[in-house]
């Protein structure tokens, strides 16, 4: 192999990973709504392409949580009464796919969209 033909092949390769990163971050959507389920049963769903910021009062096994989507298209958990305090500190979710998960509570948000976002992909 001639040396012009490895820079060929290596300029190729990395125009190859550039594309695909773009894409990848081209097609991370924001999620169209949460899902939130105590137990396996849907309590509440948030429209996540809502501008205005909504507070949730859910009742998980141990007892209340409050649930907050900001209006910029991510919820998180604000309060819980779980002892280890796991899902307050979890980032918030925001991409179809993402998940915020109390274990104690047996609270799960989900958040779910159309979009073709990488974890859907991955799927
Ligand atoms: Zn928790």
């Amino acid at each position: 192999m001639k040396r012009s033909d490895r820079i060929v092949g290596v300029v190729i390769l990395i125009a190859l990973m550039l594309t695909i990163v773009s894409w990848i971050v081209m097609h991370r959507t924001r999620g169209a709504v949460a899902v939130v389920r105590v137990n396996d049963k849907v309590v509440a769903t948030v429209d996540l392409t809502s501008l205005e910021p909504q507070t949730l009062h859910i009742t998980g096994v141990l007892g209340p949580l409050v649930i907050v989507a900001d209006g910029k298209g991510s919820i998180r958990v604000a309060e819980a009464t779980c002892p280890d305090q796991i899902c307050v500190h979890t980032i918030p979710a925001r991409s179809p796919g993402d998940q915020v998960i109390c274990v104690p509570n047996h609270m799960v948000i989900t958040v779910e969209g159309k979009g073709t976002g990488i974890d859907a992909l991955a799927q």
